[in-house]
């Protein structure tokens, strides 16, 4: 292993050197902010770098180890969060600048889960303000780049914790995801994202965007990492009233399981139009990759795909709408200054510190949820949710896990799309059914481009079996060897 720079390093291996003492904490966390030094001033990945306390945290990491006791299987691994996770007494963005200096008076509950498990907090990473985006563009504090070619967005939302995984800044970080945000940028990134089943990984202390979609989960550079960091951040949480009490299993044993005999759906209304050649080459790859080791393919159908997006932007606006009144001013965030009475105090607090995009939502949800447009909107995209859910639970009645594109082209340039709305909301299509379903997803590369930019393929399993796409995803990985870090130049 001493070939290899330590920022290449798998999560795993970096986890068993500390443990076994081959190497410290604090010679790991150096040489990772190191690193992040060398690369962040040029992918823009973390709005928040903590050199002092990741060096004291390595610190103490090494003392309990000296002493005799790891806290668990992250001892002494510097990792990272998107900034949408309150850290106590860390400044948590969100991307947005109505919070660009808000210190949360307690962790989330992912955070917590990391920290108990041993990881050393190296920083919070850049995102879409409020996890709205596809490109991380919408950030306050600019956008994030693609480390495989600067000119080039991450994805998004999680695009900051995606470019850093990629640029080997971090072993792995912990993204969110409501209608791909973890999935996408790692599909874009060339690194591995899953978005666990609604109710798999606690909401407590992660900001809400739209509390019925949004689950948080782990960016990482191989299968195996990522369900190490799963295993540590799910399970039930009483502070959570949607996070649902059924046992982890062991993720980590399902990445070696065979997956002969699994029946792998492939979904037609997937592989139709809009869908780029090198990405429809490079999936089909990862099917044969499959097949190869015993799999079969079958064809099926998810016949509501088509309303998948509409019912998306009713239903995350609608719920944002909600969500985000909370940000006026008055409790905490940004505040304008010189306004005379509430209301305008408010209303300039509002405008100043959302972004466009946000504003967007918060106007088609206010607009969706009105008297009088309620039912016509917002009770039909229920409605419609519940028929595309049922498309899956009829499709998993035949095959064990679903094939698809994470994303329908690799990554798009810096500027591209971000005055065109809609164009890159399509870039979610393939994404977003999921989160309406309520079940999990992976996105794990599968290919390059000619351009040599990463192209993911996406795995879809039934409520609470991750097992099953963590299972496939690693025998792709194994199948299909890509280099897991950016070239230094890209
Ligand atoms: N890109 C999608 C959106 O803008 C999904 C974002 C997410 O998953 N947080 O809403």
């Amino acid at each position: 292993m001493a070939a290899i720079p330590v920022h290449e390093w798998t999560l795993l291996d970096a986890a068993r050197a500390v443990r076994e003492r081959e190497v410290s904490s604090r010679e790991l966390t150096r040489a990772l902010l190191e690193r992040i030094d060398r690369m962040n001033p040029r992918i823009n990945a973390y709005i928040t770098i903590l050199p002092e306390q990741a060096m004291r945290e390595a610190a103490a990491r090494d003392e309990e180890l000296a002493a005799g006791g790891a806290r668990g299987p992250l001892h002494g691994v510097p990792v990272a969060l998107k900034d949408i996770f309150c850290t106590k007494g860390i400044r948590t963005t969100c991307g947005s600048r109505i919070l660009h200096d808000f210190d949360p008076p307690y962790d989330a509950t992912v955070t917590g889960k990391i920290r108990e498990a041993g990881a050393v907090l190296l920083g919070k990473q850049n995102m879409d303000e409020f996890a709205m985006g596809s490109s991380t563009e919408t950030s306050w504090f600019g956008p994030a780049r693609n480390p495989w070619a600067t000119d080039r967005i991450p994805g998004g939302s999680s695009g900051g914790t995606a470019a850093a995984v990629a640029a080997g800044t971090c072993f792995a970080g912990v993204g969110t995801d409501t209608g791909g945000s973890i999935r996408q940028p790692a599909s874009l990134c060339g690194v591995v994202g899953v978005k666990p089943t609604y109710g798999r990984v606690s909401r407590y202390g992660m900001i809400a965007f739209a509390s019925s979609l949004d689950q948080g989960g782990p960016i990482a550079r191989t299968v195996p990492d990522a369900a190490a960091v799963l295993g540590v951040i799910a399970g039930h949480d009483r502070r959570d009233s949607t996070s649902v009490d059924v046992p982890v299993p062991d993720y980590l044993a399902a990445t070696g399981r065979s997956v002969k005999g699994m029946r792998v759906g492939l979904p037609r209304e997937y592989f139709a139009g809009g869908l780029d050649a090198s990405v429809r080459t490079a999936v089909e790859k990862a099917l044969g990759a499959l097949v190869s080791l015993g799999a079969e393919g079958v064809e099926i159908s998810l016949p509501h795909t088509e309303y998948a997006l509409s019912t998306y932007y009713i239903i995350g606006p609608a719920e944002a709408s909600s969500n985000l009144a909370r940000y006026d001013g008055v409790r905490y965030g940004y505040r304008t200054e010189g306004a005379k009475g509430l209301i305008e105090m408010m209303s300039r607090t509002r405008g100043e510190g959302f972004g466009a995009e946000v504003k967007r939502r918060i106007m088609i949800g206010t607009y969706a949820l009105s008297a009088g447009y309620y039912e016509a909107y917002y009770g039909k995209a229920q409605k419609v949710r519940t028929l595309l859910r049922r498309d899956f639970q009829e499709a998993f009645a035949g095959v064990d896990v679903i094939l698809t594109p994470t994303a329908p082209t690799p990554a798009f340039r810096i500027g591209e799309k971000v005055d065109d709305p809609l164009t890159m909301y399509l870039s979610d299509i393939y994404t977003i059914p999921c989160n309406l379903a309520g079940i999990p997803g992976i996105s794990v590369p599968c290919g390059m481009s000619p351009d040599g930019l990463p192209i993911g393929a996406q795995l879809l399993g039934r409520h609470f079996d991750e097992e099953a796409i963590l299972a496939a995803a690693a025998a792709i990985e194994r199948e299909i060897p890509l280099p897991r870090v950016a070239p230094e130049e890209g």
